[in-house]
């Protein structure tokens, strides 16, 4: 049931992320209108109360509050100055961009908007499907601080880390670094599991002493494990992070800043997709490990590609 005292949603981009959040919203009271270019996407949001629309324009048209959640940059400039949110929102709306695309394209989006009298918020998220599924995202938010303020409310009811960081582009720049961090670190969890194996120690008695000092991290907690016994399966995905790795390194570019560890693992990334590993969790980085020592990198089939 819709609570009429509760502003009017859009939410468009209904994947693996955008369902669970837009499906909060929905159980929440919101009134959400709903777009994804795949019908089948908004099937599942419809059957528990959110609106279908059939484009961009009807669904952010009325909408207080509209929020993407798209795969990468220029599916949000389609949606922005193509396809709807620039022309049809209206003055004194609050668009939240929630993907994770470039910081320099996001002020570009805020100025066009702004013009316009609506003010866009940068507000992409940590914590994956399963932070998705239970509420529980971190959310860095960019952009004019009473928009935020406005908007708080609805990011409260997807996520428990809130934070307001700086100006516009400002929550992508935060999230860019954090995929940076999270990156050399799974290819320094899986250097040292490649050199632990070649050595013949014990890789879990390896994984609980590095967890019990400095070396200890959230990779090595969560994805040891699988790297350990070889299982590569979907979490987050090889192609999610090749995608946030590229994005940092346009930003590197624009900034004049040099960022060694970020390019050479960018390449390990590439050589994993290129392996077919595309759709394979972060985790499966120690397959590039596997080939360079000669290990056996079929001893678990790789998943196969999705569409
Ligand atoms: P996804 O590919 O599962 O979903 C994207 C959805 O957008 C799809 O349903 C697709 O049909 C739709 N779409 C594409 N172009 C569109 C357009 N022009 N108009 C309307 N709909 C369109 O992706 P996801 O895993 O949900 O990720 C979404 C964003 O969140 C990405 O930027 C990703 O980097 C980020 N993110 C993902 C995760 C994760 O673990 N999956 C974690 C954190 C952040």
């Amino acid at each position: 049931m819709t609570n009429e005292k509760l502003p009017v949603v859009a939410f468009i981009g209904l994947g693996v992320m955008g369902r669970e959040m837009a499906l909060h919203l929905a159980h929440a009271g919101y009134p959400v209108r709903l777009f994804d270019i795949s019908s089948t996407a908004v099937d599942a949001v419809v059957a528990k109360g959110g609106i279908r629309c059939e484009t961009v324009a009807a669904a952010v048209r009325g909408a207080e509050i509209a929020i993407s959640m798209l795969p990468n940059t220029p599916q949000v400039e389609d949606v922005v100055n193509r396809d709807g949110v620039l022309d049809n929102m209206e003055r004194g709306g609050v668009f939240i961009d929630m993907s994770t695309i470039s910081p320099e394209a996001t002020r570009t989006m805020a100025a066009a908007l702004a013009e316009r009298g609506i003010t866009m918020l940068d507000a992409p998220v940590s914590g994956g499907p399963i932070g998705a599924k239970n509420a529980a995202l971190s959310i860095m938010v960019g952009g004019d601080r009473s928009a935020f303020e406005r908007a708080k409310s609805v990011l409260e009811v997807m996520g428990t880390t809130i934070s307001h960081v700086g100006g516009p582009g400002a929550g992508q720049t935060v999230k860019l670094c954090n995929q940076l961090v999270c990156a050399i670190n799974i290819q320094a969890v899986c250097e040292a599991l490649a050199l632990g194996r070649a050595s013949g120690v014990d890789l879990a008695q390896m994984r609980d002493v590095l967890l019990g000092g400095s070396a200890s991290s959230w990779m090595l907690e969560k994805l040891g494990p699988a790297m350990i016994a070889g299982d590569a399966a979907a979490g987050f995905r090889i192609d999610l992070m090749l995608k946030d790795l590229r994005l940092v390194l346009e930003m590197a570019g624009q900034n004049d800043v040099a960022l060694p560890g970020t390019s050479l693992v960018t390449s390990q990334y590439v050589e994993a997709r290129a392996h077919g590993e595309g759709s394979n969790g972060n985790q499966a980085l120690f397959r590039v490990y596997d080939r360079m020592t000669g290990q056996d990198a079929s001893r678990v089939p790789v998943m196969e590609k999705q569409p």
